[in-house]
């Protein structure tokens, strides 16, 4: 690990101040930024903590809208009775993430910044687009197991890993930021980039930029929604293969749809071709599973993982029944 200074920041203006000097990153919960300086996959030259900075850990409801403030731990929100009761995929993907230790700790808008799980990236040496940008993707030709089944380019192939963003990408969710040229709402699709040219780059934060909440619009399809993830081991590790599935029902029919898979893509993956197959119809296993064939119908499978299409249909399929099961 690289030597740093440490400033716990006594106000946001400070902590905007110190995190725009050159070298510097925040600190809110930790959990990311001091693993990835511990695998000198990070290097501050400077940390500025902003864990501790008051008013920016509620959850609230207002009007229309669901508001978590960037610093609330993922435990809190996770048993917060609202967000069980009328936003149940968005608890579920926070209970089902990391363990109930990481889960006291890290804040939510850190969760939105967590960088992949790609083998190559994290072992420090083989040549990675991500970590020493031009240098090439060792994932290409190497071991593609956890690779994307989406949004891939010939420069990175890796997964987005966390699980709460794909809960967040089922519903109308924003990103609240503020930085030296003031605040600004970033929907939630545009926030994390397409790998595109530099895939080191991941989201549209500009720098010093820091989240300040992430908002939810209420929808009725929330207490109809569901988390399904899939992974190699019950607890403790990340999604194989995950859906977020939203549902709006009239009766047997379904109203409105809102589909997110998870492990598979290089950010936050909507699925509009799921949502399409769902919309109108009287909802049945079958039904469901024709939504599981749309959402994969469009993907690139490597050469180990294309058992995830078929796992990943399946998955869709039992979310959108577990969804609509659920009462309003
Ligand atoms: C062993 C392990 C297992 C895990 N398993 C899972 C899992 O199964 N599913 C899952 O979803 N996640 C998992 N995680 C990831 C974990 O959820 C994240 O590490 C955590 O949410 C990050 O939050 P933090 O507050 O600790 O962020 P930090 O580590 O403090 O910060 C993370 C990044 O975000 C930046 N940052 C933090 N807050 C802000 C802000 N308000 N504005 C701008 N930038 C900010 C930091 O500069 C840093 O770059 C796991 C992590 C570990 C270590
Ligand atoms: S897939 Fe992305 S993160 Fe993994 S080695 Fe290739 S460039 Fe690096």
């Amino acid at each position: 690990m690289q030597p740093f200074t440490y400033h716990r920041a006594g106000s946001f203006d400070e902590a905007m101040r110190e995190a725009a000097r050159p070298g510097a990153a925040l600190l809110a919960g930790g959990t990311t930024m001091v693993d990835l300086m511990r695998g000198d996959l990070a290097a501050p030259s400077s940390l500025v903590d902003i864990g501790h900075l008051p008013g920016l850990s509620e959850i609230t409801t207002t009007g229309s809208a669901l508001r978590f403030g960037a610093l609330a731990r993922m435990a809190d929100a996770a048993e917060d009775p609202v967000v069980l009761r009328d936003y149940p995929a968005l608890a579920e993907s926070l209970q089902l993430a990391a363990s109930q230790q990481l889960r006291n700790a890290a804040t939510l808008g850190g969760n939105l910044l967590q960088r992949t799980r790609c083998v190559y990236f994290r072992n420090g040496v083989s040549a990675c687009n991500k970590r020493e940008p031009g240098s090439g993707c060792s994932a290409l030709d190497g071991e593609d197991r956890e690779m994307a089944l989406f949004g891939g380019s010939e420069r990175c192939i890796a997964t987005y890993p966390g699980d709460w963003g794909i809960a967040l990408a089922a519903f109308d969710t924003a990103v609240e930021v503020r930085g030296a040229t003031g605040t600004r709402s970033i929907p939630f699709a545009d926030f994390h980039r397409p790998y595109g040219e530099d895939p080191a780059v991941e989201t549209v934060l500009a720098p010093g930029e820091i989240i300040t909440a992430i908002t939810v619009q209420a929808t009725p399809a929330g207490r109809r929604s569901t988390y399904l993830k899939v992974r190699d081991r019950e607890s403790y590790a990340y999604a194989v293969v995950s859906a977020a599935v939203a549902l709006e029902m009239d009766g047997d029919i379904v109203r409105a749809a809102r589909i997110a898979l998870g492990g598979v893509a290089t950010k936050p993956w909507r699925a509009p071709e799921a949502e399409a197959a769902l919309v109108g119809r009287t909802l049945s296993e079958a039904v469901a599973l024709q939504a599981g064939e749309a959402a994969f119908a469009h993907a690139q499978p490597r050469r180990q993982n294309a058992f995830k299409v078929e796992l990943g249909r399946r998955v869709v399929a039992r979310a959108a029944m577990v969804a609509a099961a659920r009462g309003n």
